[in-house]
């Protein structure tokens, strides 16, 4: 296994809309590894195949309560309900945060790394991840959902806010 370099906001990758994965193989297997190191290693929720210069259909992502990592091979969104609204970054937009607003719960249909499909359900945090990460696989990025970056100030507010939220329940 080996760490991939993340590419930025800026790199033609980021805005290209990918190719389904067709190749089963040991290719794969290795670039998923790959992605998954890399994305522990950075430690973030979720990363796609062109974060990273590839440009196939596939994207790693995290549970966070329960910390285990999803392979999603050719995924599609086919259930959607809800709305949430909150913090949003990117391992391609390092430094940044914004507020976006996604489905609530979503269901994602995806194959495995053997080519079997298979269905994963996610709400709050996950269902917000699911959404940012396919994006990635249209070329698309959270930052067009948002009006303007959070300031520090902003930022410390929001993160305060959301602690006495936890604490309170
Ligand atoms: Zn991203």
């Amino acid at each position: 296994m080996a760490l991939r370099k993340i590419v930025t906001q800026g790199d033609d990758c980021l805005t290209k809309v990918c190719r389904p994965v067709t190749a089963f193989n040991r290719r794969l297997y290795d670039l998923l590894d790959d992605m998954t190191e890399t994305l522990k290693d950075a430690g973030g929720a979720g990363l796609a195949a062109p974060q990273v210069g590839i440009l196939r259909r596939i994207c790693i992502v995290m549970d966070e309560p329960t910390g285990e990592y999803y392979e999603l091979i050719n995924p599609e969104i086919i259930k959607q309900s809800g709305e949430q609204s909150g913090l949003e970054g990117c391992l391609s937009v390092p430094g940044k945060w914004g507020i976006v607003s996604r489905p609530q719960f979503v269901t994602v249909r995806a194959m495995d790394r053997h080519g079997e499909w298979f269905e994963l359900d996610g709400e709050d945090l996950l269902a917000r991840t699911l959404c940012h990460e396919l994006e990635h696989l249209d070329g698309h990025l959270y930052t067009e959902h948002i009006d303007h970056f959070l300031s520090d100030e902003e930022l410390e507010e929001y993160l305060e806010q959301e602690n006495q939220e936890n604490n309170g329940e």
